[in-house]
């Protein structure tokens, strides 16, 4: 059921209909609060300081995946993770579903990481770290759970 976008730019908006009604589920979920950019941009941009940062982003999220997988049978508790880490998972029970509708569950969690040697923090919640490992979406600028892709590399270095 997309209307009438005769493609003439005639809107700022994403003009690509999946990626617009998606850009609508986020903007409802509070993933783009402050950000007018069109998703495909906010997309880019992101993509292009990854890039620029060469960051290994399979490698970082492969690291925020153990993080919640060995953080959460601590149940709550904090965990040591490569003598580097302590990481720390409040699990909420419930489910979310990822607002590019792939059908990816993601249990209600909080994932707090502290890098050891340097004092730093990294906040996150599961359906963020999917976010941003299967859609390279680090969420709008002020939304609150938003990861500027160099933080992210300041944390793992
Ligand atoms: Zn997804």
């Amino acid at each position: 059921m997309t209307s009438s976008s005769d493609g003439d730019g005639r809107s700022p908006a994403t003009e690509n209909p999946v990626l617009a009604r998606i850009e609508a589920q986020l903007r409802k979920g509070n993933y783009l609060r402050g950000d007018d950019r069109p998703l495909p941009r906010i997309l880019e941009e992101d993509a292009a300081e990854v890039s620029r940062l060469q960051m290994d982003l399979e490698e970082i999220t492969s690291l925020m995946k153990r993080f919640y997988d060995e953080g959460r049978k601590a149940l709550g508790d904090p965990v040591k993770i490569d003598d580097t880490f302590e990481v720390t998972v409040r699990e909420d029970r419930g489910i979310l579903a990822c607002p590019f509708r792939d059908h990816f569950p993601a249990p209600k969690a909080i994932i707090t990481a502290v890098n050891l040697k340097t004092g730093k923090i990294l906040r996150f919640t599961v359906l963020g770290w999917h976010l941003i490992h299967a859609h390279g979406f680090f969420q709008g600028k002020e939304s609150p759970f938003r990861i500027e892709p160099s933080d992210l590399k300041d944390f793992f270095e």
